[in-house]
């Protein structure tokens, strides 16, 4: 790791606050970050004098890069990141199974990129100090949380002892898996936790391997076992293997345990150079969630709000998603520019994603840590079919994240008007295309996470009048910007030129189609001819912002 983070001076907690986050752990940390660049300032209370330690997330996701570049911290991340697109999957000393995730050369990003949770919490930490407004205190554990009606009282105690009380207009809870927000409500986490157990192994050593996701199922060198391999920077590797059944949980974390399983491993994938163990723990799935994220004038967030198994690398990448999602909405509100209902729609949203990537997740932990016999047969079985029929293969694939859709969401254009044959519907994540804009090629989600976007696709620099009403009527947190995509000319300050043809093929676009795309990037609405008068982009905005039920 590299320096501490900037403590505080002796000043005491402010004791009014308009939001304030209990953790600042990567969720609370990218949420303040995302607040100050709407114009909130916030309050984060962290219990830890500094950044998390130890093995934590690794594989942070392309959607998430996305959110983070909202606040600029996607360029340190993607300077020391490590990207990757597949992996490998070996049964016994055989190669079963090598997969790509999608990977266009029109994305911004990787699929996938492997960094150490605590970089990601320093450069969020960094975009929260520069985006301005955002009061860290750290070594400042929330202890008491008292809601009402207009807010909510927060007693905390610092480092020296002392018990301070702030009071907020909001709090968001994303003090993590234990979360003390979470007790004091009363509230419990729904769901399920499997029994079986993995060893997690942080290691430094040199290596000049591939960078890819490496998944070995009883492998020579540790019969019976399964054992997956990701490189991160810093010459570090992440193993993880399973733990027998009848292993001793406190056994199996030994040194004099853990240390002959990596050897004899390393030696097997012929890396041979001297390596060292950073951290040693230990790991169960769980598959859990509140059944609301929003109670009252306190909001949930990360693993605080829900907890799903580490395969399929679902925690953080889901954590920063519930941040994209609740920031602007909570920005709104706290603006007094949307009513408060707003809210609920961050809560069905990520409730929503929550059960999917609990129900992926799941899946995943069933064949990587089979629960019982059955699943440990089937196990088995797909494997040895994958070794001779490449069509079985495909249930060995590892489900990687993926954006959720929010289909039914309350704040999607209710009737969608002149049916589109292509192109993303409202409630879908808004596609990537490269751009030129007037300042060289760029990418069109960097349009994203900055107040309400309509993307206009038409030649004629002129806008209709229906558009044009609707950009007048707005301003501060809830304006909408129009950026004209044309197909010809030049790109200027208003406009781009899609010149590869990408955007208009995957928006399914033809002359005057215009989309309204949410501040985090997903479409609101979308007509296939903004100058006609079934134009109803205003009623739409004004719908989520006041009038929802
Ligand atoms: C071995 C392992 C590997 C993983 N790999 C991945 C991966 O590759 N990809 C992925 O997406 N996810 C992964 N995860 C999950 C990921 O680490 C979590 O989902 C993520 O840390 C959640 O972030 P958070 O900010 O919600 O909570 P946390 O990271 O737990 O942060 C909560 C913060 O709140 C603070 N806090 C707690 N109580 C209080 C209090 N009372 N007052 C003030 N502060 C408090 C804590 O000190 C902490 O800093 C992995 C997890 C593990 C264990």
């Amino acid at each position: 790791m590299t320096t501490q983070p900037f403590l505080p001076a002796n000043v005491p907690v402010p004791a009014n606050v308009a939001v304030l986050i209990a953790g600042g752990g990567p969720v609370g940390l990218t949420l303040a970050a995302l607040l100050a660049h709407h114009g909130v300032s916030c309050l984060v209370l962290e219990a830890d004098a500094s950044w998390c330690e130890g093995s934590r997330a690794i594989c942070l996701s392309r959607r998430s890069l996305e959110i983070l570049g909202w606040v600029g911290a996607d360029r340190p991340l993607c300077a020391k990141g490590l990207p990757w697109i597949g992996g490998r999957s070996y049964f016994r000393g055989t190669e079963v199974l090598h997969f790509e995730m999608p990977s266009d050369p029109a994305e911004r990003f990787a699929p996938m990129v492997n960094i150490q949770q605590y970089y990601i919490e320093q450069y969020a930490h960094a975009a929260a100090v520069r985006a301005g407004g955002v009061d860290v205190r750290w070594s400042t554990r929330v202890n008491a949380v008292r809601p009402h009606a207009y807010g909510v009282d927060v007693d905390c105690q610092t480092e020296n002892g002392r018990t301070h009380s702030v009071h907020a207009d909001w709090l968001v809870a994303c003090d993590g898996g234990r979360s003390t927000v979470r007790e004091q409500l009363g509230l419990q986490l729904e769901g399920m936790q499997y029994e079986g157990r993995y060893v997690i192994v942080d290691i430094e050593q040199d290596t000049r391997r591939q960078v890819e996701r490496l998944a070995w199922f009883d492998p020579p060198s540790n019969p019976g076992s399964t054992i997956l391999m990701h490189r991160q920077p810093d010459n570090i590797w992440r193993i993880d293997y399973q733990v027998a059944d009848h292993e001793d949980p406190a056994e199996a974390v030994k040194p004099e345990n853990v240390l002959p399983r990596v050897q004899a491993h390393l030696d097997m994938i012929g890396e041979t150079a001297p390596w060292k163990p950073l951290w040693i723990s230990i790991y169960n799935a769980k598959c859990l969630t509140l059944p609301r994220y929003r109670h009252g004038r306190v909001l949930f967030a990360g693993d605080a709000a829900h907890l799903v198994p580490i395969f399929g690398v679902r925690g953080l990448n889901s954590g920063l998603d519930d941040a994209g999602n609740l920031a602007w909405k909570l920005a709104l509100v706290q603006q007094g520019r949307a009513g408060d209902a707003l809210l609920d729609s961050y809560s069905d949203e990520r409730v929503l994603a929550a059960r999917e990537n609990i129900a992926f997740g799941a899946k995943s932990t069933e064949f990587m840590a089979p629960p019982h016999h059955g699943f440990a047969l089937l196990r088995q079985a797909a494997l040895r079919l994958a070794l001779v029929e490449p069509a079985v293969r495909s249930l060995i694939n590892p489900r990687q994240t993926s954006p959720v859709e929010y289909l039914d969401s309350t704040l999607n254009q209710p009737d969608p008007g002149t049916a589109f044959a292509d192109g993303p519907r409202a409630g879908m994540p808004a596609p990537e295309a490269r751009l030129r804009t007037w300042q060289g090629m760029g990418h069109l989600t960097e349009l994203f996470g900055n107040g309400f976007v309509a993307l206009y696709f038409s030649n004629d620099p002129q806008l209709p009048n229906a558009v044009q009403r609707a950009v007048d009527a707005r301003s501060g947190a809830a304006a909408l910007r129009v950026v004209r995509i044309s197909a010809e000319g030049t790109p200027d300050s208003r406009s781009v030129l899609d010149e590869l043809g990408q955007a208009w093929q995957c928006y399914g676009a033809m002359q005057g189609t215009l989309y309204l795309i949410r501040p985090d990037g997903y479409v609101m609405g979308r007509w296939r001819e903004a100058a006609s008068r079934s134009l109803d982009i205003d009623r739409v905005l004004e719908r989520a912002l006041k009038d929802l039920p």
